[in-house]
């Protein structure tokens, strides 16, 4: 049996490749280097930071030829970067205290990028790992380490940390996947790696020492899945679903401008959903319409403190403006249950996810919640904003928060400051009380968008978290289908839009029912966009509303199941 590895799919997909190692330490070849006078240690940095320019430059042309336009900004930067006074004054500086062209060029670095790390700006603080990445380089064509050559194969990346340059570095055709043992989902590796979807897998940790250069892996990005040395019926497998995933690739990318519309003109509307801005921007490429849910506790995630309203109001502009005039909806921050905030201080809780969190903990800190609102309506005049709270489960709730949106608009007002009088208002129907109360809460809102992962969790009494439950957990279950259509109805008898954010969405089979229920919108993780908008194009309302019928009639979300998978099989 060959080896296998788990670790975390950053990036779905299939890979086989043979390993090139990325991301080496260079402590070897410090050790090894001899280092001549301060004067010729100057010269050898001056020689090496021209000639990582070039090779940038280049890089940034033929990226831009081949579309890759995402990756080739990021390496302007770099290059930019690579000739910034600020640092190369640090490395001249360095080298004349320390003789050492080299170990000063990774030494300067090392305090640029300190003073990065601790700025409040996200944009800033994400910047050292780029003055880290050029300095290695620098640093590497000091020591005359060569950059790996690339043979015939396909090449899997493979380091603790693989530099966004060096992913950036190998050409389309020759690389197949990245797999890192660091476990960050979010920093600029995994944003290159994604915006040109190769499939990616990290959180290995120092496992990626057991994978020596040349080694053969499949890499199963869908399961964070990594086979070493497969032998020929694994490899067979594989091969076989490559194939049907570049087939699929193919048909994808043809329908990416055409609409989710079956084929008797009902459309839906496919949005995306996104944890950060430049999510939106690389929603694009699926064909998204619009943001369903900007999951913006992110935004509030990784940092020591509350980020300020002009933080907010950037990252909700940059949102705003990736839709293109289309709605971008804003969640108000949902902290709590399975995402804490150590620097909010809530106390130990013996079940969070029924306790201290989301709208209930907006509407109690001002502090909080203010900044936010008043962010999301200065975001508006950019485009297309609406404001959705989390968690709701009483008209209270509502009042108190379309009171605070009040308060907000009127302190910008008095502020001066530019804001929409237009931003939506709705609410997250994602607990039974709030799917119950649809009828009523439709008078007080503008929109519902449907969170699946949280109704079914609460309807159904599953701890969406608890592997041990897993199997009871099933969006099909009659209970929740109920829910999901009084909502859906109680929206249209009142005249407003419905939409769903939660997993359930992204389920082809299950917006099939979703659309003959009559639901407006479906929001998702953009690369489930072009599975649901394929399914969509093949069926036409009348047939979805008979299966929605049959369906509507099973006693167990298992019948459910099992009868959509054979009733839509093409
Ligand atoms: C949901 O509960 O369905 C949802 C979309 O929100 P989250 O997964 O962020 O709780
Ligand atoms: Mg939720």
């Amino acid at each position: 049996m060959p080896e296998k590895l788990q670790g975390m799919g950053a990036i779905p997909g299939i890979a086989i490749g043979t390993i090139m190692k990325a991301g080496q330490a260079l402590d070897g070849y410090l050790a090894a280097y001899q280092p001549g006078t301060v004067d010729e240690e100057l010269e050898k940095l001056n020689e090496a930071v021209a000639e990582v320019a070039d090779a940038l430059e280049n890089s940034v042309e033929q990226m831009r030829k081949a579309g890759h336009d995402e990756q080739a900004n990021i390496m302007e930067a770099h290059m930019f970067l690579a000739q910034d006074p600020m640092l190369t004054d640090g490395m001249t500086d360095k080298i004349q205290e320390m003789g050492n062209a080299p170990a000063a060029v990774l030494s300067s670095a090392a305090e640029s990028a300190k003073i990065f790390q601790a700025m409040d700006d996200e944009y800033l603080r994400e910047r050292a790992a780029d003055v880290l990445d050029v300095s290695k380089r620098i640093a590497c064509k000091i020591l005359g380490i060569k950059e790996p050559a690339i043979g015939d194969d396909m090449v899997v990346l493979c380091g603790y940390e693989v530099e966004p340059s060096v992913i950036a570095g190998v050409p389309d055709d020759k690389i197949a996947g990245v797999i890192m043992g660091q476990g960050s989902t979010t920093c600029h590796s995994v944003i290159i790696a994604k915006s040109r979807a190769i499939p990616t897998i990290v959180g290995i940790e120092h496992r990626t020492d057991e994978l020596a250069d040349g080694t053969r892996v499949i890499l199963d990005g869908n399961k964070g899945l990594i086979i070493v040395e497969p032998d020929a019926d694994v490899l067979k497998e594989y091969e076989a679903k490559l194939a049907q995933q570049r087939a699929a690739e193919a048909r994808y990318a043809a329908l990416r401008d055409l609409p989710a519309v079956t084929t008797d003109g009902v459309e839906v509307q496919l949005a995306a959903n996104i944890g950060s801005p430049s999510d939106a921007e690389n929603a694009a490429k699926y064909g998204n319409r619009g943001v369903g849910l900007f999951r913006s506790e992110f935004v509030f995630m990784g940092r020591e403190d509350i980020p300020s309203e002009e933080m907010q109001f950037e990252s909700y502009k940059k949102a705003v403006l990736a839709c293109n005039g289309e709605l971008c909806v804003i969640r108000t921050m949902d902290i709590g249950g399975d995402k804490p905030l150590p620097y909010l201080n809530i106390p130990h809780e013996d079940n969070p996810f029924l306790g201290y969190r989301a709208i209930r903990i907006s509407l109690n800190r001002r502090d909080l919640f203010m900044p936010q609102l008043k962010a999301i309506l200065r975001a508006g005049v950019y485009g297309r904003a609406a404001i959705m709270a989390p968690m709701v489960v009483s008209v209270d709730e509502i009042l108190r928060l379309r009171a605070f949106v009040r308060e907000a608009m009127q302190e910008l007002e008095d502020d001066g400051k530019e804001y929409s009088t237009s931003v939506q208002l709705g609410i997250m129907v994602e607990t039974p009380a709030a799917a119950v109360m649809t009828p009523i809460f439709a008078k007080y809102v503008d929109f519902f968008s449907i969170g699946t992962n949280d109704l079914v969790q609460y309807t159904l009494s599953v701890d969406r978290v608890n592997p041990n439950v897993g199997y009871l957990y099933n969006h099909f279950h009659p209970a929740v289908l109920q829910l999901i259509q009084r909502t859906i109805k109680s929206a249209n008898d009142h005249s407003i839009w419905s939409g769903m954010c939660g997993e359930m969405a992204s389920d082809p089979y299950a917006a099939v029912i979703l659309m003959a229920m009559g639901i407006h919108e479906l929001s998702m993780s953009a690369p489930s966009i072009p599975r649901v908008k394929e399914m969509l194009r093949s069926v036409t309302f009348e047939e979805a509303k008979e299966h929605l019928a049959k369906v509507m009639e099973m006693e167990t979300g298992e019948q459910v199941l099992k009868y959509l998978h054979k009733a839509l099989a093409h």
